[in-house]
């Protein structure tokens, strides 16, 4: 697990400043030129970083049933078919309903280490080599589970990562945006004080309505604690919420961040300061951010010079891993080598694992 809070502390060091040669890689930083990459095949898996993933949502329909049945649990559903029909979603709050409904059946620390572990193997398939794992610690306290059980739960999992599945890891706490502000710093507050070895935090669910700036001090104490700092803006929510994460929250990183299109002012500025931009193709689709992928602006984002990488949210519920959203922008955008293995250089740069592991992951890329 790479969760060193010495490096933690750090600021991002592509963040404003030009492109530069990473040590010993031959790779470009962030804006590398079409020969400094390597050529692959297009079925070839590359090294990535997935750095938008929420634990819970690698929740597959036949784990919840087994989970079920495990903890003496009886599911509103009648088999892995009805539960399967419900993935169909109109909004980000009919995901909400379903996502917070399939919770129910985690109720042991045994249960988030396997779910962390099923997605670890999955990743893995997937080119995942670094992975950085959001957890809603509120969603469980709320359902009478502890911070420790599912704190400690996921982090038996990931403690043994790199041996069992190739990944690094580091765990950020999320904190629910559609809670009160007062809620959250008492959650970071058990964390800090159980020592539970996060790296970050982060903020998801709900957009809409609850905008950065209720979460001001949550950040600012986050900061002290010499957490790094990610946010979900710019999914549902304005381009102003993208703004205000980046100057109320001071966070490093944009998780989504795709409506930032429609301010030509804020793409200049990202693409200035580098800014990181975690975009999930697959789950705007499901949630009906965009009405195809076809519509995504994720080409657009690309040609404007932003720093984005693919990920994939939710998997279990948004149709697909990190590698089914890369083959399917590839059949939809025919995205060439030079652009995947740019993708995949963004995420391991915009990742906050230490400087000698992203050399590894670049070295990686870089042999192709
Ligand atoms: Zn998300």
């Amino acid at each position: 697990m790479d969760n060193n809070r010495d490096t933690a502390a750090d600021p991002l060091p592509q963040t404003g400043l030009p492109a530069t040669e990473v040590p010993g890689t031959g790779l470009l930083g962030t804006e590398p030129s079409e020969t400094d990459l390597p050529v692959t095949e297009a079925a070839q898996l590359l090294p990535v970083a997935e750095l938008h993933l929420h634990i819970e949502g690698t929740l597959q329909p036949e784990l919840i049933f087994e989970l079920a049945e495990r903890n003496g649990i009886t599911l509103p559903y009648s088999g892995l078919e009805e539960l399967r029909g419900l993935y169909e979603f109109s909004d980000l709050q009919s995901f909400l309903n379903l996502y917070y409904a399939n919770m129910a059946v985690l109720q042991t620390e045994q249960d988030f280490a396997d779910m962390t572990s099923a997605y670890l193997a999955r990743a893995a398939a997937a080119g995942v080599r670094h992975a950085e794992i959001m957890m809603d610690p509120q969603a469980h306290l709320s359902r009478g589970v502890s911070l420790e059980t599912c704190v400690n739960g996921v982090v038996s999992a990931l403690a043994t990562s790199q041996e069992d599945f190739g990944i690094s890891t580091l765990l950020i706490a999320a904190f629910l945006r559609d809670l009160s502000e007062e809620s959250a710093l008492e959650v970071l507050d058990g964390l800090l004080a159980m020592n539970a070895p996060i790296a970050a935090i982060g903020l998801d669910s709900a957009e809409v309505g609850n905008p950065p700036a209720k979460f001001e001090r949550l950040f600012a104490k986050a900061r002290e604690a010499g957490l790094r700092l990610t946010a979900h803006a710019g999914e549902e929510g304005p381009p102003s919420y993208i703004i205000d994460a980046l100057d109320i929250l001071g966070v490093e990183r944009i998780d989504h961040g795709i409506r930032c299109m429609e301010d030509p002012e804020l793409v200049e500025r990202l693409v200035a300061d580098r800014i990181p931009l975690t975009v999930c193709p697959l789950s705007n689709v499901r949630l009906r951010a965009v009405d195809t992928l076809a519509d995504h602006p994720l080409p657009a984002m690309l040609a404007a010079g932003l720093n984005v990488s693919v990920n994939s949210d939710d998997p279990a519920y948004f149709g697909g891993y990190v590698d089914d959203n890369f083959s399917q922008l590839k059949a939809v955008f025919d995205l060439s080598d030079f652009d995947r293995a740019r993708l995949a250089a963004n995420s391991i740069h915009s990742s906050f694992a230490s400087e000698e592991r992203k050399a590894e992951l670049l070295d990686e890329l870089n042999a192709g």
